[in-house]
């Protein structure tokens, strides 16, 4: 329970992430890859403003009532970059990769909506540049990312089909090499 006294619960936008990411210290464990997400539930359509602060709450409670200690590091939506569980400590959001893994959670539900025009780019966009974030603050190559649904312990089709790894790889490691 303690630990989610210290949930962030802030949004960021893209500079203001560096920033935090930058000033960050003391980090408790060294993350080796970034997992990537997206809700299904909620989908895009589901949030039309993207989320809230109480959202966000919600979202602790939640996890607080599956009793679970941590949630994802970030939820990323279609304006803003909000800081969820501290990045500086593990989180939980997949089977085998918790001790080792950024967890990082796109709104959208990427099997039906669409991940390159529109809300979901936009989405998109700002996922770039925090995994470029925190793949430079962190010294991970932009070819370790994984998606949830690589992880043998999970069932879930995570993130939905529309979002292309290798594309995404891609973008991050051209924002990297800038
Ligand atoms: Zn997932």
């Amino acid at each position: 329970m303690a630990q989610w006294q210290n949930i962030v619960g802030k949004p960021v936008d893209a500079a203001g992430f560096d920033d935090h990411v930058r000033q960050l210290c003391d980090w408790k464990w060294q993350p080796q890859f970034i997992t990537l997400h997206n809700s299904a539930i909620p989908s895009l359509s589901q949030r039309p403003d993207g989320f809230t602060a109480q959202h966000i709450a919600n979202l602790a409670s939640y996890y607080q009532r599956l009793g679970w200690r941590a949630g994802p590091h970030l939820f990323i939506d279609d304006r803003q970059i909000w800081l969820f569980s501290p990045l500086t400590s593990p989180g939980r959001h997949s089977p085998s990769w918790n001790r080792v893994a950024v967890g990082v959670e796109m709104l959208g539900d990427y099997a039906r909506e669409d991940f390159t025009s529109g809300r979901g780019a936009k989405v998109r966009a700002l996922t770039i540049s925090a995994l470029t974030t925190l793949s430079r603050r962190l010294g991970l190559r932009a070819d370790s990312l994984r998606l949830h649904k690589e992880d043998p312990a999970t069932s879930h089709d995570c993130p939905g089909k529309n979002v292309d790894k290798a594309a995404i790889i891609a973008d991050v490691a051209r924002a990297m090499a800038i």
